[in-house]
Protein backbone atom coordinates (compact mmCIF):
# COMPACT_ATOMS: atom_id res chain seq x y z
CA UNK A 1 0.00 0.00 0.00
CA UNK A 2 1.37 3.51 -0.91
CA UNK A 3 1.76 6.37 1.50
CA UNK A 4 0.48 6.89 5.01
CA UNK A 5 -2.06 4.43 6.51
CA UNK A 6 -3.27 3.41 10.13
CA UNK A 7 -4.56 0.26 11.36
CA UNK A 8 -7.44 -0.23 12.33
CA UNK A 9 -9.69 -3.00 13.65
CA UNK A 10 -13.47 -4.37 12.75
CA UNK A 11 -15.54 -6.47 14.56
CA UNK A 12 -18.00 -8.57 12.57
CA UNK A 13 -20.58 -10.38 13.61
CA UNK A 14 -23.68 -12.67 11.46
CA UNK A 15 -26.39 -14.68 12.67
CA UNK A 16 -28.52 -15.64 10.10
CA UNK A 17 -28.11 -18.08 7.14
CA UNK A 18 -24.59 -19.52 6.41
CA UNK A 19 -22.85 -17.34 9.26
CA UNK A 20 -19.55 -18.86 8.29
CA UNK A 21 -19.47 -17.97 4.28
CA UNK A 22 -21.36 -14.85 5.29
CA UNK A 23 -17.64 -13.49 7.63
CA UNK A 24 -16.01 -14.88 4.65
CA UNK A 25 -17.88 -12.88 1.96
CA UNK A 26 -17.65 -9.51 3.93
CA UNK A 27 -13.90 -10.37 4.63
CA UNK A 28 -13.32 -11.34 0.93
CA UNK A 29 -15.12 -7.45 -0.01
CA UNK A 30 -13.28 -5.82 2.81
CA UNK A 31 -9.75 -7.14 0.77
CA UNK A 32 -11.15 -5.84 -2.62
CA UNK A 33 -11.87 -2.56 -0.99
CA UNK A 34 -9.15 -0.21 -2.28
CA UNK A 35 -7.35 1.42 0.37
CA UNK A 36 -7.72 -1.41 2.77
CA UNK A 37 -5.04 -4.28 2.87
CA UNK A 38 -6.54 -6.82 5.46
CA UNK A 39 -3.25 -7.74 7.88
CA UNK A 40 -4.67 -10.08 10.74
CA UNK A 41 -8.18 -12.07 10.77
CA UNK A 42 -8.97 -13.83 13.96
CA UNK A 43 -10.44 -17.40 14.86
CA UNK A 44 -13.90 -17.24 14.12
CA UNK A 45 -16.48 -17.60 17.81
CA UNK A 46 -19.73 -18.57 18.11
CA UNK A 47 -21.21 -16.47 21.06
CA UNK A 48 -25.10 -16.41 22.63
CA UNK A 49 -27.16 -13.11 21.85
CA UNK A 50 -26.99 -10.25 24.02
CA UNK A 51 -29.55 -8.26 24.56
CA UNK A 52 -32.22 -9.06 22.41
CA UNK A 53 -31.65 -12.86 23.32
CA UNK A 54 -34.47 -14.50 21.47
CA UNK A 55 -32.43 -15.25 18.21
CA UNK A 56 -30.27 -18.02 16.91
CA UNK A 57 -26.38 -17.45 18.17
CA UNK A 58 -23.85 -15.32 16.54
CA UNK A 59 -20.49 -15.96 14.74
CA UNK A 60 -18.20 -13.32 15.41
CA UNK A 61 -14.12 -11.99 14.26
CA UNK A 62 -12.09 -9.33 14.35
CA UNK A 63 -9.97 -8.52 11.24
CA UNK A 64 -7.22 -6.26 11.01
CA UNK A 65 -6.47 -3.60 8.39
CA UNK A 66 -3.82 -1.10 7.19
CA UNK A 67 -6.32 1.35 5.55
CA UNK A 68 -5.50 4.58 3.86
CA UNK A 69 -9.32 5.69 4.03
CA UNK A 70 -10.33 8.16 6.03
CA UNK A 71 -12.92 7.03 9.52
CA UNK A 72 -15.71 8.20 7.39
CA UNK A 73 -14.82 6.43 4.18
CA UNK A 74 -14.05 3.22 6.45
CA UNK A 75 -17.65 3.46 7.70
CA UNK A 76 -18.95 4.20 4.22
CA UNK A 77 -17.55 0.69 2.84
CA UNK A 78 -18.52 -0.90 6.21
CA UNK A 79 -22.20 -0.10 5.51
CA UNK A 80 -21.87 -0.64 1.56
CA UNK A 81 -21.04 -4.43 2.34
CA UNK A 82 -23.42 -4.49 4.65
CA UNK A 83 -25.72 -3.26 2.80
CA UNK A 84 -24.46 -5.48 -0.59
CA UNK A 85 -25.22 -8.72 1.61
CA UNK A 86 -29.18 -7.74 2.17
CA UNK A 87 -28.71 -6.91 6.03
CA UNK A 88 -32.16 -6.74 7.38
CA UNK A 89 -32.71 -4.21 10.29
CA UNK A 90 -36.32 -5.38 11.65
CA UNK A 91 -35.62 -5.40 14.76
CA UNK A 92 -32.97 -3.12 17.24
CA UNK A 93 -29.54 -5.16 17.71
CA UNK A 94 -31.81 -8.67 16.23
CA UNK A 95 -30.62 -11.13 13.67
CA UNK A 96 -28.80 -9.81 11.10
CA UNK A 97 -26.36 -11.62 8.18
CA UNK A 98 -23.96 -9.46 8.56
CA UNK A 99 -22.92 -6.40 11.13
CA UNK A 100 -19.88 -4.49 10.61
CA UNK A 101 -18.41 -2.40 13.24
CA UNK A 102 -15.34 -0.02 13.41
CA UNK A 103 -13.45 -1.11 17.02
CA UNK A 104 -10.25 1.19 16.83
CA UNK A 105 -8.67 3.77 14.28
CA UNK A 106 -5.15 4.11 14.84
CA UNK A 107 -5.08 6.17 17.91
CA UNK A 108 -8.07 8.27 17.50
CA UNK A 109 -10.80 9.13 19.56
CA UNK A 110 -13.94 10.46 18.11
CA UNK A 111 -17.47 11.09 19.50
CA UNK A 112 -19.60 12.14 16.99
CA UNK A 113 -23.08 11.45 16.49
CA UNK A 114 -22.98 8.75 13.39
CA UNK A 115 -19.51 7.45 14.24
CA UNK A 116 -17.64 6.82 17.60
CA UNK A 117 -14.36 5.71 17.85
CA UNK A 118 -13.41 3.55 19.83
CA UNK A 119 -16.59 1.60 19.53
CA UNK A 120 -18.59 2.67 22.70
CA UNK A 121 -19.32 -0.77 23.56
CA UNK A 122 -16.37 -3.16 22.74
CA UNK A 123 -15.26 -3.27 26.64
CA UNK A 124 -18.61 -4.55 27.45
CA UNK A 125 -18.28 -7.25 24.78
CA UNK A 126 -16.33 -10.84 25.17
CA UNK A 127 -17.17 -11.50 21.22
CA UNK A 128 -15.35 -8.45 20.62
CA UNK A 129 -12.50 -8.42 22.63
CA UNK A 130 -11.57 -12.29 22.58
CA UNK A 131 -10.75 -11.79 19.22
CA UNK A 132 -9.30 -8.72 19.33
CA UNK A 133 -6.56 -10.05 22.31
CA UNK A 134 -6.18 -12.65 19.69
CA UNK A 135 -5.04 -10.33 17.21
CA UNK A 136 -3.76 -7.45 18.63
CA UNK A 137 -2.64 -7.92 22.04
CA UNK A 138 -0.30 -5.03 22.37
CA UNK A 139 -2.65 -2.16 20.13
CA UNK A 140 -3.59 0.63 22.82
CA UNK A 141 -7.08 1.12 23.85
CA UNK A 142 -6.70 4.92 23.87
CA UNK A 143 -8.67 6.68 26.45
CA UNK A 144 -7.58 4.45 28.88
CA UNK A 145 -3.51 4.08 27.63
CA UNK A 146 -3.65 0.24 28.21
CA UNK A 147 -3.37 -2.60 25.93
CA UNK A 148 -5.69 -4.91 24.72
CA UNK A 149 -4.80 -7.60 25.94
CA UNK A 150 -4.77 -6.02 29.76
CA UNK A 151 -8.43 -4.80 29.06
CA UNK A 152 -8.90 -7.99 28.02
CA UNK A 153 -7.90 -9.75 31.26
CA UNK A 154 -8.58 -7.00 33.88
CA UNK A 155 -12.67 -7.20 32.65
CA UNK A 156 -13.07 -11.07 31.97
CA UNK A 157 -10.53 -13.57 33.51
P1 LIG B 1 -24.98 -2.17 16.41
O1 LIG B 1 -23.76 -2.37 15.58
O2 LIG B 1 -24.73 -1.39 17.69
O3 LIG B 1 -25.74 -3.42 16.66
P2 LIG B 1 -26.02 -0.85 14.09
O4 LIG B 1 -25.00 -1.60 13.30
O5 LIG B 1 -27.42 -0.93 13.61
O6 LIG B 1 -26.00 -1.26 15.59
O7 LIG B 1 -25.59 0.66 14.23
C1 LIG B 1 -25.53 1.38 13.10
C2 LIG B 1 -24.99 2.79 13.25
O8 LIG B 1 -24.04 2.95 14.29
C3 LIG B 1 -24.24 3.12 11.98
O9 LIG B 1 -25.12 3.62 11.02
C4 LIG B 1 -23.19 4.10 12.43
O10 LIG B 1 -23.49 5.41 12.00
C5 LIG B 1 -23.23 4.05 13.93
N1 LIG B 1 -21.89 3.91 14.52
C6 LIG B 1 -21.38 4.70 15.50
N2 LIG B 1 -20.14 4.33 15.81
C7 LIG B 1 -19.82 3.27 15.02
C8 LIG B 1 -18.65 2.46 14.88
N3 LIG B 1 -17.55 2.66 15.62
N4 LIG B 1 -18.69 1.46 13.96
C9 LIG B 1 -19.80 1.25 13.20
N5 LIG B 1 -20.93 1.99 13.29
C10 LIG B 1 -20.94 2.99 14.18
MG1 LIG C 1 -23.05 -2.12 13.60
Amino acid sequence: MNGDFVVAYIALGSNLGDRKAQLDLAIDLLKQTEGIEVSAVSSYLNTAPVGYIDQPDFLNAVVELQTTLSPYELLGHCNGIEQKMKRKRLVHWGPRTIDLDILLYGNLVLHEEKLTIPHPRMLEREFVMQPLSEIAPAALYPPKNQTISELYQEIFC
